[in-house]
């Protein structure tokens, strides 16, 4: 019998773009940590639709509000006030350093709109924003300019001007690109398609002070590392240090396009009436997924649970550095975003790991050619987390 997986996938390669290389696999349905794909073959899903997914798949809180406002109203434009997207912002308030929201679809568009505050925040002639190496923001043509990643610009050049890239770590060099044009620093607490890399506390905490020194905004793009992936709702909560505009998506709707910016009174009034906007951003249906999804998250114990795992998940990881340190050199990560950083000879297998770990059934991706990354769905349990690293472990004892 012909495989399902394979007609859809001949089917798609004659009429899309083709900008994704895909794995071999067309996914049908899903529950919790796993997913089923069109030939009925099951995988243990720890990518999460790229750190979207965080409550897993299809969980019934939020498909339950989901359908429920669907059936009620499911779009009518930001010229009319709803209860939903009222609420959602509410709630991120309540829950951070904001005390305004602007709503957007994505992440790249939630950055788009804080670079569009900072940039008029800051007035006339302070448009310069810096951003760091490795860093990932988006793939709109001015997120791409924000991105510190050549490879993410080649062939879309010119890109829009104001964008200045440093060195990851070098404090100097972040005060040394700051002229009178600069208005704001972006960037990632921790690095997460740059190859799951936390920015030490210290650095991070001279980032805040030289913002504070020199009168410019600091920016946290929190879209992969907010809605509690490192144990925290934001990461910066556990970091002691507060950015004065913050963007988050990914896993704000558990899988609706949702992303939002957060900032306070005082730089939001720099938005009236018709300097920014969007057609459906704040939607009844992604807002109401996404108070589901904060409900869930702030309920008593969720965020610790989040933390206990990832505390375990890095202990086991740190055994196949033990074990195979001539692939494995480091294990990197802050609750349930977590990377195994591969040795030089390592690297050189990435690819292949993640491969013959699909084959069998687990997900899990390769990010910034050095680590391989685990995002599991947040309601992840110890024994999900033991079958990956055993699968793991045997991929490299056959390569070791
Ligand atoms: C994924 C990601 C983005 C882009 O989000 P999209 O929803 O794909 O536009 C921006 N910043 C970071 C840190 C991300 O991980």
């Amino acid at each position: 019998m012909k495989s399902l997986n394979a007609g859809i996938k001949e089917r798609a390669d004659r009429v899309f773009c083709n900008t994704y290389a895909r794995y071999p696999a067309a996914m049908v349905s899903g529950t919790g940590c796993r997913l089923t794909d069109a030939d009925g073959k099951e995988y243990l899903d720890f990518l999460s639709g790229i750190a979207v997914c965080g409550l897993g798949h299809c969980h019934p809180r939020v498909t339950e509000a989901i359908c429920r406002q669907a059936a009620t109203l499911v779009h009518v434009s930001n010229l009319y006030y709803t209860e939903p997207q009222t609420k959602l912002a509410e709630m991120l308030v309540a829950n951070s350093f904001a005390e305004r929201v602007f709503l957007a679809n994505s992440g790249a568009e939630a950055n788009e709109a804080a670079i569009k505050l900072a940039r008029i925040a800051a007035g006339e002639g302070r448009y310069e924003i810096i951003s760091l190496a490795g860093s990932f923001h988006g793939r709109t043509l001015a997120t791409v300019a924000a991105t510190g990643q050549p490879k993410f610009h080649k062939g879309f050049e010119p890109l829009p001007a104001g964008f200045v890239h440093v060195p990851f770590g070098d404090i100097g060099a972040l005060e040394e690109a700051v002229t009178e044009r600069t208005c704001a620093v972006l960037c990632e607490p921790l690095q997460g398609e740059g190859g799951v890399r936390p920015l030490a506390g210290e650095y991070l905490r001279a980032i805040r002070e030289l913002c504070d020194r020199r009168g410019l905004l600091l920016i946290f793009d929190e879209v992969q590392t907010g809605m509690g992936r490192t144990g925290t709702l934001f990461a910066h909560q556990q970091l002691g240090i507060t950015p004065d505009i913050m963007s988050v998506a990914k896993a704000l709707g558990n899988g609706l396009p949702i992303g939002a910016i957060l900032t306070t009174e005082k730089i939001a009034a720099a938005f009236v009436p018709g300097t920014h906007a969007s057609t459906f951003g704040g939607n009844p249906v992604t807002a109401a997924a996404a108070v589901a999804v904060l409900e869930t998250m702030l309920a008593d114990g969720f965020l610790a649970g989040v933390r206990a795992r990832g505390d375990y998940f890095r202990h086991r990881l740190g055994e196949l550095v033990q074990r195979f340190p001539s692939l494995c050199a480091e294990v990197r990560g802050l609750g349930l975003i977590n990377g195994l950083v591969l040795t030089e000879a390592g690297v050189a297998h990435g690819g292949t790991i993640v491969t013959t770990l699909f084959d069998q059934g687990f997900l899990i991706n390769f990010a910034g050619n050095v680590a391989l990354r685990f995002v599991p769905p947040l309601i992840v349990e110890e024994a999900e987390i033991d079958q990956v690293v055993e699968a793991l472990a045997a991929v490299l004892a056959g390569l070791a």
